[in-house]
């Protein structure tokens, strides 16, 4: 059996492993942080090509994992697929919808666009709920043999000498441990909230306006900010307002939704998605830098790579 090592336990880390796994690799996780304590776990998480580049990859990607997406629909696992208002405008790419099924997306009608926006699709995608869906992967990956080690890597030597093939999975933190000056962060606030009864949308359609509301079967998420270069962990108060305002403004009538949790994460973002052989290390294979869209790409990466592999 051959053996691989993946570094990284957030969700390009445990699709990667697991896909390796079904194509008979012995893989191990290698993760300074297991899939709880990671940026996956605090977010949405909806199926939408947001802030990742280069776009037409990252829309083949999301297509090969919408299907991925459609098997995996189960109530105990977080997967499932749920109606998406998306605002566009003219400068918008929208090339995602012509990948859809047919019956999977439409144009909003006026009266269900929700208040400010001029012109939006209503699809149908996947939502993964992380608490339940990264803890669902985890138990795939030990079950069909995996092995995970808690360790933190320093450099790409190390991370080289790991195994006979190495899958460098680690999202923001290949910054230093690649040295990459291609890969920053975009900061997100969101708000976890009590149920509310509004469909889910995004309006991405304003930078440093971003606005989106996600139902999820216990609670919703409310953003968020899309911050280039920011590496401020905190939560703040003024951002937390912003996201309060923006939402109240598509027409929620002045009744606030009730915060349960404000969260803060670091979005991996890259000029291009990291998806190759390193060029001095050969092998090392670099999945990293998924910018607002992990969950959205993450099995369709994953694909490509046991196939590469
Ligand atoms: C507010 C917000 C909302 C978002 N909403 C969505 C959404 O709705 N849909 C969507 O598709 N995407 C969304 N995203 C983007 C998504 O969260 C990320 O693209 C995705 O989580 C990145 O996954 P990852 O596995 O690459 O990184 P991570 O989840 O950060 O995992 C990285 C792993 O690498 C490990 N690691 C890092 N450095 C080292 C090291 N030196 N040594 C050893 N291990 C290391 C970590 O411990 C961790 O296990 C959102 C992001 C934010 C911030």
């Amino acid at each position: 059996m051959k053996s691989v090592t993946v570094v990284g336990c957030g969700i390009i880390g445990l699709t990667s492993a697991i896909l390796l796994q079904e194509n008979n690799f012995k893989v191990t996780i290698v993760a300074k942080e297991r899939f709880d304590k990671t940026l996956s776990t605090k977010v949405g998480a909806i199926w939408f090509p947001f802030e990742i580049e280069p776009k037409k990859k990252a829309n083949y990607w999301a297509t090969i994992a919408y299907k991925r997406y459609q098997q995996e629909v189960n109530k105990e696992n977080g997967v499932s697929f749920i109606p998406f208002i998306t605002a566009y405008n003219k400068e918008s790419n929208t090339d995602w919808v012509k990948l859809l099924p047919k019956k999977s997306v439409r144009k909003a009608e006026n009266s269900q666009l929700p208040l400010g926006i001029d012109k939006a699709y209503i699809s149908t995608v996947p939502l993964a709920e992380p608490l339940l869906y990264l803890p669902y992967l985890f138990d795939i990956f030990i079950k069909n043999g995996g092995n995970f080690i808690k360790q933190e890597i320093n450099n790409l030597e190390q991370l080289s000498s790991l195994d006979k093939w190495v899958i460098n999975c680690t999202g923001l933190g290949a910054k230093k441990i690649c040295d990459d000056k291609n890969l920053h962060p975009m900061r997100g606030q969101i708000l976890r909230c009590k149920k509310m009864n509004i469909p889910s949308f995004a309006d991405s359609t304003k930078r440093g306006a971003l606005s989106y509301i996600i139902n999820r079967s216990n609670d919703c998420v409310i953003g968020g900010t899309d911050y280039e270069n920011d590496w401020n962990k905190n939560i703040e108060k003024s951002d937390t307002n912003l996201i309060l305002d923006r939402i109240n403004k598509v027409g929620l009538k002045g009744k606030l939704p009730e915060v349960l949790e404000e969260i803060v994460g670091l979005r991996p973002k890259r000029n291009i998605v990291r998806f190759q052989f390193d060029e001095t290390f050969s092998n090392v294979f670099h999945n990293y830098g998924h910018g607002g869209a992990g969950f959205t790409v993450a099995w369709g990466c994953a694909i490509e790579l046991a196939e590469i592999l």
